[in-house]
């Protein structure tokens, strides 16, 4: 039985019902003796009234038999009892039931014993009568005659009435009780409800707890202990929901940080499994629902592999710089940490992975860029000592050598000049000390500009240089002298690249939708080999060394461009095919 409120009913049920079947027996009991010792009494006052109204102590018994005999027997319906007259020695005189000649000696009898023998005032006792066959009560009185008791009136009634009586006695007994049993039944449920209620209530949202839902409070008004505990209850569930609240945005925090780390992280349980992983980790990885993969069989590098292998076997700190190779080659700065726990038993262990390629690319590159500018100094400081030397051991008083040489100590020193600029500009882009003067700037004006500046360069090589047509002006907010060195550098390259009678053009499209402008710079030159392409903007890279050299360049030019377009905000494409020409486009905000 699981309810409550039916469990404490049942019991006040139970305890009512053997309280009043006890009361109810006693009760019965007592009505019982009350109603028989009535019946006593008053057989014993009808005795009385029976001696005087029939001078029963006035005549001999034994000689008046037949005339008691006959007296007696019409008053046995008047009384509605039998009548029986026992002389001195237990002999039968008159009976109203029975011939009084066909009884035997009454003196056994123990009523008649009473008054006879021990000389009572009334002898009473109930018993199955012999003679009549049924249980009877006998209540005897003396007949006293003239102070000497001469014998013995007894007057006895059938207990079947009274059986019958007290039968109907316990039927009542037994209604009202059923009754007040169903009423009882009735209200002990009815409390035992109230009373279960709060406890029910306190059941429910301690379930409700216990399943996660902690914004279930207990509402219904209690009182007394149910009350201090309800409100305990509810404190309870207002504090677990608190906490909840604060792990679960402590998760949310935690789940955010690790999702948009720019460092791929992996944990693993003591069983080897993948417990967790985070995007950054899926791209390094190539490929997605990692969870619950060994990590052996996901780790494609036998390095990273055996590194987490070593974390979980020494249980200590692994580092290491570990290059993979697919999905992509990767720098990776390969972290292992053991979780332990409070026993120092490894519980899993976390790997993290920094990609490192960029940087170890970028050092590289300074590294190169080092290696580049001391040999790009080197080759025009060569040649300037070497001519100066040769001057000076005698070359000089040929005027003719003289001139010649000075002119290419003059080139040189130029170069090395435009050299030293260079880099000090890329430097100082680099370290984003460009200065912001930023104007309103009309795109086709300074076009014009620029042309007319590289215009010497282009008749020499009777190269058309071709201006933007456009309809109406397109202004800009840029800074006008870095516009400038862009088209600068994209045109002399384009006449530099470009053989006798080609043709340079430059175009300026809107596009509104994003706010850009696109500038584009096409030559039909000689074209940039595929397998260049990607490099052009590279320091010091030149498709053809020799030919680049001749032609005074230093191979930073496009570096420059990129870092000034991508300094503002903007980025640059280029299309070649090798032969054909080339087209450089440059997108800048407007
Ligand atoms: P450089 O000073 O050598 O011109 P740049 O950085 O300006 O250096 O250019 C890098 C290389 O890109 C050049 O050496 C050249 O081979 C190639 N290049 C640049 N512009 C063009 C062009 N318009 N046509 C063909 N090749 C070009």
């Amino acid at each position: 039985m699981k309810k409550l409120w039916l469990k404490i009913g049942l019991s006040f049920f139970i305890l009512f019902f053997i309280v009043m079947v006890i009361v109810g027996f006693f009760s019965g009991e007592l009505m019982k003796s009350v109603y028989l010792h009535m019946k006593e009494n008053q057989l014993q006052d009808d005795a009385k009234i029976l001696l005087t109204t029939t001078k029963l102590e006035d005549v001999d018994l034994d000689q008046n038999a037949d005339k008691i005999q006959s007296d007696l027997k019409p008053l046995e319906d008047k009384i509605d009892a039998r009548i029986t007259v026992i002389d001195q020695s237990g002999d039968v005189i008159a009976d109203t039931k029975e011939d009084p000649h066909s009884l035997g000696s009454h003196m056994n009898r123990p009523e008649v014993q009473e008054v006879l023998e021990q000389g009572e005032e009334v002898g009473i006792a109930t018993r199955k009568s012999s003679t009549l066959g049924y249980s009877m009560l006998y209540v005897a009185v003396p007949i006293t005659h003239n102070g000497v008791t001469d014998g013995v009136l007894r007057i006895s009634i059938s207990l079947e009435s009274v059986e019958k009586a007290v039968h109907q006695l316990w039927l009542s007994l037994t209604l009202i009780f059923g009754l007040a049993l169903i009423f009882i039944g009735f209200i002990s449920a009815v409390i035992a409800r109230r009373i279960t209620r709060p406890v029910n209530e306190i059941i429910d949202v301690s379930m409700d707890l216990a399943n996660h839902r902690y914004y279930s409070r207990i509402t219904g008004k209690t009182n007394g202990e149910l009350q201090d505990l309800s409100l305990s209850v509810n404190q309870l569930a207002q504090s677990l929901e608190k906490q909840m609240q604060e792990i679960e945005l402590n998760q949310q925090r935690l789940n955010g940080i690790v999702q948009n780390l720019v460092s791929g992280v992996m944990l693993i349980d003591q069983r080897k499994l993948i417990v967790m992983t985070n995007p950054m980790m899926e791209q390094i990885i190539g490929e997605k629902g990692l969870t619950g993969k060994a990590y052996y069989e996901v780790l494609k590098s036998f390095a990273l592999t055996q590194l987490v292998d070593q974390c979980l076997e020494k249980k200590t700190f692994q580092q290491e710089e570990i290059t993979i190779y697919f999905p992509r080659e990767l720098i990776l700065d390969a972290n292992v940490s053991p979780i332990l726990s409070k026993t120092g038993n490894i519980t899993g262990v976390i790997l993290l992975l920094h990609d490192i390629t960029e940087i170890r690319r970028l050092e590289n590159v300074r590294s190169e860029f080092v290696a580049n500018v001391s040999h790009e100094l080197k080759t025009p400081v060569t040649a300037l000592k070497g001519f100066a030397e040769t001057l000076l051991d005698g070359a000089m008083y040929d005027e003719a050598l003289l001139k010649k040489f000075l002119t290419i100590i003059k080139e040189e020193s130029d170069r090395l000049h435009r050299l030293i600029m260079d880099i000090l500009e890329l430097s100082r882009i680099e370290q984003k000390h460009v200065s912001m003067n930023m104007e309103q700037v009309d795109v086709e004006d300074v076009v014009i500009t620029t042309m007319d500046t590289v215009s010497s360069m282009a008749l020499e090589k009777r190269i058309q240089l071709v201006p933007p047509n456009l309809a109406s002006p397109v202004i800009i907010q840029a800074e006008r002298d870095r516009l400038q060195q862009i088209l600068i550098n994209l045109l002399s390259n384009a006449i530099v690249y470009t053989p006798q009678d080609g043709t340079v053009s430059v175009d300026v499209t809107e596009n509104e939708a994003n706010g850009t402008i696109a500038i584009t710079v096409t030559d039909n030159g000689i074209g940039i080999p595929v397998k260049d392409i990607d490099r052009i903007f590279e320091r010091f890279y030149r498709v053809d060394r020799a030919r680049s050299r001749h032609s005074g360049g230093t191979g930073l030019g496009l570096s420059i461009v990129k870092h000034i377009v991508e300094s503002c905000g903007g980025q640059i494409q280029v299309e070649s095919i090798e032969g054909s020409g080339t087209t450089f486009t440059v997108i800048l905000p407007k």
